[in-house]
């Protein structure tokens, strides 16, 4: 078999639309890098497309019909939309699902210290990382301080050009001679991830006086004082936007792309589909990087509920509709795959492998040591779903992440199969995965959203 190109198929009129698609992901992600930043932007979206908040819908009794475009905020951190189709809930939803959340370093409860004449914020790393990548970047702080009465204080700082950036430090090399000799895992550790955010002492204080500088300035900033951490999101970030790569600009550099490509694309197809035949549903959640935990993630039962609500408000309501609608369903699990690396190429089946520029990914079985921990998606699903990409012009090719045995990974695909939906993994291909800044193909991009497009709008 082989892949194609994307690149290759498109008329001038498909590149004006792949960079117009590409310009506004730029923008997604410069502006988006939280799960609480992206919930933001999403309901903005939402509502401008004309979708209107269930828990109104649900205060006010309202009758939904056929049409009606609906979603529904969870902690302000995972969303989920619906466009009702023409077609009963219960014969099922298209359902395409992302996650929001991204690899980072989450600011401690207890964070602020003063070493050596600086001030530090102590993080403790979310998701999975290589450490030693995030030294002797330049970092930006983005999160909430929730103070005692309520209020609650956004904090974004480091993105701005004038704004002040952070940053964990790294050995000089002229000393570095024991630790070249650690294994990557160890060169820097866990604990050595603290961020540097203060130099100038106060003038009058003797001790920790940098420290206490920093809280008169995060005083008359914010209006907090150094308790208001205990309730208080800060998540450390990469600081910049996101930028074409290449002298031919064919690829994006930025972070976070694992798995906000997949939840922009999967969004934007969700906007831009209108009357549909079945209901189709947008999920975009928190938490799957640290396994789809917590009343955020994927596992908890905001989805079922949520659900439950909408047939509550649209018909007579029975706990078997539910079951019915969630069994009947297809879905995609829209996330991201490992792009084919020519200089990792050991780590690959160069023949299973996605390549960056060949459109979207489909993987029947993620997982590792034997597909443990999969969702191993069903071959007449997959033959289905064939046929609408094939229908639709979409270049798609299909992996598995990396040779067997050489690690593995996973979505929230095996989630939502609990239920007895069809569900495959679809997404991007991505380079540098979990990195500070990860690489995608604009092509992928672009085909991804087709992909995305003709599955809510065609599987019947
Ligand atoms: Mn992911
Ligand atoms: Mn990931």
């Amino acid at each position: 078999m082989n892949n194609k190109n994307a690149w290759k198929t498109y008329t001038e009129e498909d590149i004006n639309g792949l960079e117009r698609l590409n310009a506004s992901y730029r923008k997604f992600l410069s502006d988006c890098k939280t799960e609480r930043e992206c919930t933001k932007e999403i309901i903005r979206r939402a509502e401008e497309a004309g979708y209107i908040d269930l828990d109104t819908c649900i205060n006010e009794g309202k009758t939904i019909k056929s049409g009606d475009k609906l979603y529904a905020v969870n902690m302000n951190k995972s969303v989920a939309l619906f466009n009702i189709g023409k077609r009963p809930i219960s014969e099922g939803m298209n359902i395409i699902g992302a996650h929001i959340d991204s690899p980072r370093l989450d600011v401690k409860q207890n964070p602020l210290y003063e070493e050596g004449g600086m001030a530090y914020l102590d993080t403790h790393y979310y998701g999975g990382i290589k450490k030693y990548q995030w030294a002797a970047l330049p970092l930006a702080i983005h999160g909430v301080i929730v103070k005692k009465d309520g209020t609650c204080v956004e904090v974004c700082v480091g993105e701005e050009d004038d704004d002040p950036v952070f940053c964990i430090t790294d050995l000089l090399i002229h000393l570095s001679s024991k630790q070249m000799e650690k294994t990557g895992a160890k060169v820097i550790e866990g604990e050595q991830l603290d961020v540097v955010v203060g130099s100038i002492p106060l003038s009058d204080s003797e001790k920790n006086c940098v420290k206490e500088n920093v809280l008169n300035i995060l005083k008359k900033e914010y209006d907090i004082e150094e308790e208001d951490f205990v309730s208080a999101e800060l998540e450390v970030v990469p600081a910049g936007k996101a930028r074409e790569l290449g002298f031919d600009r064919g690829m994006i550099m930025s972070y976070g792309q694992d798995d906000r490509v997949c939840a922009f694309t999967s969004l934007e197809a969700q906007l831009n589909v209108e009357n549909p035949e079945r209901t189709t549903c947008c999920l975009l959640v928190d938490k799957e990087e640290i396994g789809s935990v917590g009343a955020t993630g994927m596992r908890s039962h905001f989805f079922e509920n949520t659900v439950s609500e909408i047939i509550n408000l649209m018909e007579e309501y029975s706990e078997l509709k539910v079951r019915r609608c969630l069994k009947n369903s297809y879905m995609l699990s829209t996330d991201v795959n490992a792009g084919y690396d020519p200089m990792f190429a050991e780590v690959f089946d160069s023949k299973n492998a996605s390549y960056c520029g060949n459109g979207v990914v489909f993987s029947k079985y993620t997982g590792s040591r034997g597909k443990s921990g999969s969702n191993d998606a069903n071959a007449e699903y997959i033959a289905k779903i064939r046929n609408v990409m094939d229908n639709n012009n979409v270049v798609y090719q299909t992996a598995e992440l990396g040779k067997v045995d050489a690690g593995g990974g996973g979505t929230i695909a095996y989630i939502l199969s609990l239920y007895g939906m069809e569900v495959i993994d679809c997404g991007v291909a991505v380079l540098n995965m979990h990195a500070p800044w990860e690489i995608v193909s604009k092509a992928d991009v672009y085909e991804t959203e087709k992909c995305y497009r003709a599955f809510l709008r065609e599987m019947i």
